[in-house]
């Protein structure tokens, strides 16, 4: 395989959750329906994406020492940079995103994020937890004040988190923007981060907090397949299997995965 492959590595972490474990029992999950003889191996760009050949597999990172779980995650996708990868991170709650970011950003300087979300996760701290799920944003962009924001599908914006957006100069597409059809306008580099509960919880009900008046599949494989390149990497996060329906999340997420890896091979030469 070439170098810059996407590489998708498991992150079973859910220990900053704010209401309910279970994110942390996904990545394999989301393997299995990717490789799921249920579909075939090509994308909707007509992109054939086989595990091996077209991407690689860097498995699981353990994260049972929860207390020193974000340097963990930071060294493994530093480890997956220097092998050449592009991270595709399989969470686990979306507080990963900041480890993770954390070992990206420094060698991108007008690095975009898009985000996918229900929640805008700006908060300075949740629950006396400065690294909730309810916070990576707000670290990345206090660490990072070059880095551009993008959020989508924004639904449960709180006064506190729209002063956050002031102040970082965040781009908020909510829901209603969105229904009114604005759309993200983005430069690369960009890194992809989606929280499953951005969709709606009928396409994407094993989440943990779920939020109705959502994005459609439709929409966010829309906004990934018009991703501009390059793409430093990804994260698909917050699926939570014990508040699934038949395995019907983890599927959304595996064709999400498979669509972020066939676009990143397709930007690779941006
Ligand atoms: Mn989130
Ligand atoms: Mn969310």
């Amino acid at each position: 395989m070439s170098r810059r492959t996407p590489t998708l590595i498991g992150l079973p972490y859910d220990a900053s959750s704010s209401f309910r474990r279970g994110a942390a029992a996904a990545p394999p999950l989301i393997r299995a329906a990717l490789a799921s003889p249920a579909t075939n191996a090509w994308s909707e760009a007509g992109i054939e994406v086989v595990a091996g050949r077209d991407y690689a597999d860097a498995g699981d990172v353990d994260l049972s020492d929860s207390a020193n779980a974000r340097a963990t995650i930071g060294r493994a996708i530093a480890g997956v940079l220097a092998r050449g990868g592009r991270p595709i991170s399989l969470g686990g709650d979306h507080s990963v995103t900041y480890p993770i970011v954390r070992a990206i950003a420094p060698d991108l300087p007008r690095l975009t994020i898009v985000q996918i979300d229900a929640h805008p996760d700006l908060y300075d701290e949740f629950e006396g937890d400065r690294f909730s799920h309810a916070c990576p944003f707000a670290r990345i962009l206090e660490e990072h004040p070059s880095v551009h924001l993008v959020q989508v599908g924004i639904r449960t914006m709180t006064g506190h988190q729209r002063e956050q957006a002031e102040r970082f100069g965040v781009d908020v597409i909510d829901m209603r923007a969105w229904s009114a059809g604005r759309r993200p306008e983005v430069r690369g580099p960009v890194y992809a981060t989606i929280d499953v509960d951005g969709l709606d919880p009928a396409f994407a009900p094993g989440v943990s907090h779920r939020e109705p008046g959502g994005l459609s599949v439709r929409d966010v494989l829309g906004i990934v397949q018009s991703l501009p390149g390059p793409i430093a990497g990804a994260d698909v996060v917050e699926v939570n299997p014990s508040e699934d329906a038949g395995g019907v999340t983890a599927t959304v997420a595996s064709k999400l995965v498979r669509e972020l890896i066939s676009r990143m091979i397709e930007t690779a030469g941006a």
